[in-house]
């Protein structure tokens, strides 16, 4: 698994524990975490255990089994905030805003007029409130 990943890379250090993560979900080929900079309750990412910075460059063999993942995490996050909806963003090169480069997807619980762009401010969410959160989406995802 580690012949996939990178040294430099501040995913593939959260894929290997190296930095901490508040992981809600991981299988042989994918991991899922809550983003520490939340841009609404339940903000969620989805990356494959295989570094690949962009939808341009994912071998196939690793998008499905992580669409997979987006899609499970997606329902317990849903269980679990019962937002009114749900976007699922996926950003590529840095005019669309990516600023890490392992490609990863945005599970984002979204409410009628809750006023979210495209682009966002990064600010740091309450780790307590997201580390509790985390627990009770991954209990979900388990058994989803
Ligand atoms: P992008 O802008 O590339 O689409 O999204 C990168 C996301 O990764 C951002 O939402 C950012 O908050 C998140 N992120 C960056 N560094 C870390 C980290 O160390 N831990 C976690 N959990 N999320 C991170
Ligand atoms: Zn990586």
């Amino acid at each position: 698994m580690s012949e996939h990943l990178n040294d430099d890379c501040i995913f593939c250090k959260i894929i290997r524990g190296e930095i901490p993560s508040f992981k809600i979900w991981e299988d042989d080929r994918t991991y899922a975490f809550m983003d520490i900079n939340p841009v609404a309750t339940g903000h969620a990412l989805i990356v494959p255990k295989f570094h690949t910075p962009n939808i341009y460059e994912a071998p196939e063999e690793w998008l499905g089994p992580t669409l997979g993942s987006v899609s499970r995490v997606a329902r317990a996050v849903r269980d679990e905030v019962k937002p009114d909806g749900m976007n699922i963003l996926q950003a590529n090169d840095k005019g669309a805003a990516q600023s890490v480069f392992h490609i990863h997807f945005h599970v984002i619980p979204r409410n009628l007029g809750d006023g979210l762009t495209m682009n966002w401010d990064m600010v740091p969410g309450d780790m307590d409130e997201i580390g509790k959160l985390a627990e009770n989406i991954a209990r979900r995802t388990s058994d989803i």
